[in-house]
């Protein structure tokens, strides 16, 4: 089995770790390597931006890639956590499949997706990745493995989905996808002027199946929260299409940037830029340009230079957001930190059985800081806020917040949770010899 030592971070470059790396490439290689570690966390391709998936110890399920099966007729897949959403695509496309729920890069595992219970555009009308997720293999600590669904081992099954990790190693999966006879959307673009219009504009267009707003987040008074929404939906295709999932020739960020790059200058010379050439409107779009408009330039996270960035994704209860939103925006201003990405999506009810699913109904923002000296101090004002405002933070974001602020109780894994069971069962065999 290969393995190395290296120093490894997720997509936002900080925090970084020693940590030893194993790639099974089987099932029986990944339980040797279960039985033989007290800290052990799997992991997918690190496109979470914080601290999860880095350990002393790391199981990378890249090696465990291999496509089970593909039911065309039925839009079912079956495959190894190690599978790239990326490579599904050229599989589930060309015989009219595509997933009901995606995020905004297809550079994630299968296992991943289940672990961060991943949301997409749509969570109001397609929840998360475990609301098409038939059932999977994880797994445990003492190296069995265990068949979780809604009905056979329903508990670990929730658990699992948006657990990150903690309990177990989810070997492969079974998920539903959704018919397209297109590789074509319609976009309508609406630029609102402030916060409130932009808010109301989301309310306004619920209809559409895909919704996500840009934000200015350093525009003041009037501006504040200015943004521009875009609405998307399927196209039906009207001749019969040869259906290939359209990719272009990614860019390439060959090197970091110098980390003075992104500052607040550039920043708001950027959105200034942006939010006047945004025009309101309607336009066909691909499925690339719809979901994965980032993966068209390959490592842009060097952009944010060496010292990396945190994403700070973060969603207030219905009824919060505006008010909840201004405060965060002042916060903001007062603190002197320039967000370069900001992201607003709507969210819809969580099922009370997703006890780990991060999307709760209300709207979530997410904000990408370039890392500054400061900004641990910004990151536990905006802690402080958000819990006070009964939010909660994206752990798959998560870098340097206040460990409560997932609301993942961790009562809730109780004996179950991996990591301790894995450090009972080495100190039982040290007691024993
Ligand atoms: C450009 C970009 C856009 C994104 N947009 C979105 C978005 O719109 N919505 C969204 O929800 N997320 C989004 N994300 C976050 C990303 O989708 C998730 O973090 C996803 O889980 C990453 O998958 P991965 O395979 O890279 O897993 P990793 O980053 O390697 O790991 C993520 C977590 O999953 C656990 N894990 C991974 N594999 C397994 C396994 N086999 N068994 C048990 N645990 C495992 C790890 O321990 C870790 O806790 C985005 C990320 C990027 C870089």
């Amino acid at each position: 089995m290969r393995r190395e030592r290296r120093e490894l971070s997720n997509w936002g470059h900080y925090p970084t770790t020693k940590a030893e790396i194993s790639y099974p490439s089987s099932v029986e290689e990944a339980r040797e390597e279960v039985l033989r570690h007290e800290r052990l966390i799997a992991r997918g391709n690190g496109r979470c931006y914080g601290d999860a998936a880095l350990a002393p110890n790391v199981l990378s399920m890249l090696y465990l890639n291999r496509v089970r099966h593909f039911d065309a007729q039925q839009g079912i897949v079956e495959a190894e956590a190690g599978v790239l959403l990326s490579d599904l695509l050229d599989l589930i496309v060309p015989a009219g499949w595509f997933f009901h729920v995606t995020p905004g890069t297809r550079f994630i595992t299968v296992g991943g997706a289940i672990a961060c219970d991943v949301h997409g555009k749509n969570h109001p009308q397609k929840g998360c990745f475990s609301n098409w997720l038939l059932d999977f293999d994880l797994l445990r600590a003492d190296g069995t493995m265990v068949r979780c669904s809604r009905q056979e081992n329903s508990d670990l099954f929730w658990q699992t989905c948006g657990g990150m990790g903690w309990t177990g190693v989810i070997l492969s999966a079974r998920f539903q996808l959704m018919r397209i006879s297109s590789v074509f959307l319609r976009q309508r673009t609406i630029k609102a002027p402030h916060l409130n219009a932009l808010l109301e504009a989301f309310e306004a267009h619920r209809s559409w199946p895909y919704a996500v707003a840009w934000v200015d987040g350093l525009a003041r008074s009037k501006q504040q929260g200015r943004g521009v929404l875009l609405l998307a939906e399927h196209l039906e295709g009207t001749t019969p299409e040869t259906l290939a999932f359209p990719k272009r020739r990614a860019l390439d960020m060959p090197f970091y940037a110098p980390h003075a790059l992104l500052n607040p200058a550039t920043i708001w010379a950027y959105n200034q830029l942006y939010f006047a050439r945004a025009r309101n409107g309607e336009r066909p779009i691909d499925l690339e340009q719809c979901f994965y408009p980032l993966d068209r330039i390959r490592n842009w996270n060097r952009l944010y230079g060496r010292r990396g960035f945190v994403q700070y994704q973060f969603g207030l209860p219905e009824g919060q957001c505006q008010a909840g939103f201004r405060q965060v925006f002042e916060l903001l201003h007062q603190s002197g930190e320039a967000p370069f990405l900001c992201v607003v999506k709507r969210h819809g009810d969580r099922p009370p059985e997703a006890v780990h699913s991060f999307p709760e109904r209300g709207y979530s923002l997410a904000l990408d800081f370039p890392r500054t000296r400061t900004l641990p101090a910004l990151i536990a004002r905006l802690d402080d806020l958000v819990w006070r405002l009964g939010g909660k933070i994206y752990l798959a974001k998560d870098a340097c917040s206040a460990p409560q602020m997932g609301r993942i109780r961790p009562e809730t894994f109780a004996s179950d949770r991996f990591w301790s069971l894995l450090r009972e069962r080495i100190q039982q065999k040290k007691a024993n010899t």
